[in-house]
């Protein structure tokens, strides 16, 4: 017989699979001995089952019944019983943690009867009541599937009724009452009473749980955050302790490190007299832990120790729920806490001083997602701007963007390629459709714990929390800033998720201190800025870690430099076909209307010079390091004026009779230039064999400028690429006349050139035969992009934007294979020409220069194939260091 169902004195923290993430911890603060109030959790194993079998599986009821006896044996207390009530929570805790995702109802075991027990008991009616309903609300909600508004709807008119915002204005008789209310709500909207029977109310609470994990919000978020929906998600079931218990008892969320800057130092919100889901959903404001500190000394010391205890035991931050009953703290909750990218650099290097981690474990808690983060442009602030006003600096980055009031309007704008910055007074589950697609999120209420901070942080989106001088409306689509302006929706504002400042208008934005950084910016402001320090310490140590090399993708000398700044080790691919565009695209004309060899000679020769410049430059801006360039690649008609603007021209040129000998050649060599399938047609290698003048030409710009650069006393290592080859025999009528240029050259200039001849692999074919390639190849660099169109078999710019949503949320691919490398389809190809090309070729070397070499994931799948550098973006060369570093720890 399976066990589906554990108490949390027998699990332990490694065991998130089985137990969830919230079962796995409170296992292991239950085993430190720490107060965490008893309880079980049942497994994920057991919703997985149910949720396949439509319903329990065998067994589970019985091992419920026994854990709960047992439970109940601990506590001395029936759970239900009217005289004196057990109650438990029932928690949802999936493997990975979804913030408000899923469902938790607490205060099970209350009814009609027990409420009175539990009054008697704790000598507190109001408190009893209170729970009531409490749990009312959220069974109603949770497990009978009813709008919570219907609830707090309720909830706000016998607030209104008493003349009080404050729930803790209402008294006993008001909380019956609306107790009374609910229950008629439920029988109302859910077609049945509220359950009596308090094992009834465990068992749909903990279905509930279990059908939770495939709500269409919970689904959404997994697919945002990449977590498999097959995991399910594991019940806990835990002995009730009560924060609204009056004011000396109260609830909290805390942070073992500031989650936002990652500052030493304790960091969270204390609520009194509340339970726990108060204090998250932002209904009063709440305290900080030093103002705790003022109510309660003994609970907030004991807190303090226990949170220093979990963090000397995780070896990480982390951030926990706690609940203070009548002065007793209890611990509800552990788990590394989510932080922003500045906070994990941060406490990453602090806990390398602390002696708490190593150099190498620090690097494995930082990502190149976050560095690219931290590589975001900041507002301008030497520029002017108006601020409204001041919250919580939640979630960093500077976002600016339209206001609109609800998620449906954000989706809508932002798909019709608006930036919105979503505004409300608190987030709920159901805005998450508007934050994915929000620049920023702005709310008027709730602190860095709310859900909206929660998520924003999660979600890497910047966030703004708590600006409580918004009065925010809703209903009316707008917010007023307290002292007078109005902001509508569609007015644009700015939102800074590092400073928590709202700006009215488009603020101007500037390079972050830590692309200063990497610039060379020697100014103080930038060297001793915390946050550039514990980039530069792990970057660094990811450069003496990695093996794989990193270069760049660059075009210019400008860029090239910068790339150089950012630590790229060379040129992994330099484009020539923007060498062809702008004024010397006529030059590129009159090469296609020649009649003769003579005609296109000429065209060729006007065009030499002009590449040989733009070679100097960029094997200038690389001097002593490898230079790949690519020789032409696109289509010839990419060059040419469009074939029906040109039609038309034709035309009214005819009409006026004064058409020209040149625009009839033009059209015609459109004409003959025209494919259906252009990505498919007349490029890459095979203009070099069709137009072989281009090619040499394009060889001899490289190879001059090379001679020019070793006289001037320079460095050059130019890689000759030839694109789009599938046969060994393409590559090998082109390299052929590529080396008698290099001889030509050598000998006229009377230097040795320091060169390669290589090319991309990014048809299948040239994959598949790769063993042959390599014999007349210096390198190989994987063409990732056209490798995977042509593996596929689509077209980027059509597929992307007409069916890849469809197919991710179809799940046909979990990322797209164009952001993230096809391991298993495109990735194959690449492990096999790397491994034959390699076997006939040892010298071979070997690189990849599609825009996957800026990719984590890809990043590390190319490290384990053995390829020698990626190749990507200037902006993503950090990135890439960073990550190769990573990918060496294994
Ligand atoms: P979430 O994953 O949304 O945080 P939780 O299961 O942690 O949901 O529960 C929601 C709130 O209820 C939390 O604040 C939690 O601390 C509180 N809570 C859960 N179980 C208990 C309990 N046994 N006693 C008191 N408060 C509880
Ligand atoms: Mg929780
Ligand atoms: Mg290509």
């Amino acid at each position: 017989m399976t066990a589906y169902v554990f108490d949390f004195s027998q699990g332990s923290k490694d065991q998130k699979d089985l137990l969830g993430g919230k079962g796995a911890n409170l296992a292991e603060m239950t085993n430190l001995g720490l107060p965490v109030p008893p309880g079980f959790t049942i497994t994920t194993e057991a919703c997985r089952a149910y949720l396949q079998e439509g319903g329990d599986p065998a067994g589970l009821a019985e091992q419920v019944s026994e854990r709960l006896v047992a439970l109940e044996e601990t506590m001395e207390r029936k759970l239900g019983d009217a005289g004196d009530p057990l109650l438990v929570s029932v928690r949802s805790g999936a493997k990975f943690s979804m913030p408000g995702m899923m469902e938790t109802v607490l205060n099970v075991g209350l009814n009609d009867e027990s409420v009175e027990g539990l009054a008697r008991q704790s000598d507190d009616s109001r408190f009893a009541q209170d729970s009531y309903r409490r749990l009312l609300q959220m069974f109603g909600a949770t497990v009978l599937g009813i709008e919570s508004a219907v609830f707090s709807e309720a909830l706000d008119a016998a607030k209104k009724a008493k003349g009080t915002d404050e729930d803790l204005d209402l008294d006993t008789d008001d909380l019956r009452d609306l107790v009374a209310t609910y229950k008629q709500l439920i029988e109302e909207h859910a077609g049945r009473a509220f359950p009596q029977d308090p094992r009834e109310q465990l068992d749909l609470a903990v279905n509930a749980v279990f059908d939770s994990w495939n709500t269409d919000r919970a689904a959404l978020y997994r697919r945002q955050e990449q977590i498999p929906d097959d995991l399910g998600t594991a019940v806990n079931v835990q002995a009730m302790v009560f924060g609204n218990r009056g004011m000396d008892s109260g609830s909290g969320v805390a942070f073992t490190r500031d989650p936002a800057t990652g500052n030493q130092g304790v960091y969270g919100d204390y609520l009194q007299n509340a339970q726990g889901e108060d204090v998250v959903a932002g209904i009063r404001n709440t305290v900080s832990l030093a103002d705790m500190a003022e109510v309660d000394r003994t609970s907030h010391d004991e807190l303090l120790e226990i949170m220093e205890k979990l963090e000397k035991h995780y070896h990480d931050m982390c951030d926990i729920e706690f609940t203070v009953e009548d002065g007793k703290l209890w611990m509800l909750q552990t788990r590394v806490g989510k932080r922003t990218p500045e906070a994990a650099f941060r406490i990453a290097g602090h806990m390398v001083d602390e002696g708490l981690i190593d150099l190498d474990e620090a690097l494995r808690r930082v990502t190149g997602a976050q560095l690219a983060q931290l590589m975001f442009p900041r507002f301008d602030y030497s520029s002017e701007r108006n601020l409204l006003a001041k919250g919580m600096n939640a979630s960093p980055g500077a976002a600016v963007g339209k206001a609109v009031f609800d998620w449906a309007t954000a989706v809508e704008w932002a798909e019709r390629g608006e930036d919105v910055i979503l505004v409300r007074k608190e987030t709920s589950p159901d805005d998450l459709h508007g934050m994915v697609v929000a620049k920023g999120i702005l709310t008027s209420r709730g602190g860095k714990t709310s859900h909206a901070a929660v998520v924003a942080r999660g979600m890497g989106r910047t966030c703004v929390c708590g600006a409580e001088a918004l009065d925010v409306d809703t209903k009316n689509a707008e917010f007023t800033v307290r002292g007078g302006t109005t902001i509508r929706e569609g007015d644009v504002i700015s939102i800074d998720g590092t400073t928590g400042e709202v700006f009215e208008g488009a603020v101007p934005v500037t390079d972050s201190a830590v692309v200063r950084w990497f610039e060379g910016d020697k100014d103080p402001e930038i060297t001793d800025n915390p946050l550039v320090q514990a980039v530069a310490r792990l970057v660094e140590h990811a450069d003496q870690t990695r093996r794989l090399q990193v270069r760049t993708n660059a075009d210019t000398g400008e860029d090239a430099a910068r790339a150089r700044r950012f630590g790229a080790q060379g040129i992994g691919l330099c484009r020539t076909e923007h060498m062809f565009l702008g004024e010397r695209r006529e030059l590129v004309e009159h090469l296609i209307i020649a009649d003769d060899e003579a005609g296109q000679e000429k065209a060729l020769d006007a065009l030499l010079p002009q590449q040989r410049s733009d070679f100097l430059e960029i094997l200038e801006s690389m001097d002593g390091l490898p230079v790949t360039i690519r020789l032409i690649d696109p289509p010839l008609h990419e060059f040419l004026p469009d074939l029906t603007d040109l039609s038309v021209a034709m035309a009214v040129a005819d009409v006026h009779g004064h058409r020209k000998k040149r625009q009839r050649k033009l059209l015609a060599a459109v004409q003959r230039l025209h494919e259906a399938n252009p990505m498919l047609g007349l490029r890459g290698v095979r203009l070099g064999i069709v137009i072989p003048g281009l090619f040499t030409m394009q060889a001899r710009a490289v190879l001059e400028a090379a001679a020019e650069r070793i006289k001037a006393g320079g460095d050059p290592h130019p890689e000759i690429m030839i694109p789009l080859v599938g046969s060994v025999r393409e590559l090998d009528l082109v390299k052929q006349r590529i080396m008698d240029v290099a001889a030509d050259v050598q000998e006229e200039a009377g230097v040795a050139i320091d060169f390669s001849v290589g090319t991309m692999i990014e048809l299948p074919r040239a994959a598949l035969t790769a063993d042959q390639i390599a014999g007349s190849a210096d390198f190989f660099s994987f063409g990732t992009n056209d490798l995977t169109q042509m593996t596929w078999g689509f077209s980027r710019d059509d597929v992307e934007a007409s069916f890849f949503s469809t197919y991710l949320e179809q799940g046909v691919f979990p990322v797209s294979p164009f952001e993230s490398l096809d391991t298993e389809g495109v990735g194959t190809l690449v492990r096999t020409a790397a491994a034959k090309g390699r076997e006939a070729n040892p010298e071979l070397h070997l690189g990849v220069c599609g825009e996957h070499g800026g990719d984590p994931a890809s990043i590390h799948f190319f490290d384990e194939v053995g390829l020698d550098y990626v190749s990507c973006s200037p902006f993503r060369v950090p990135v890439a260091r960073l990550e190769a570093g990573r990918s060496a720890l294994g």
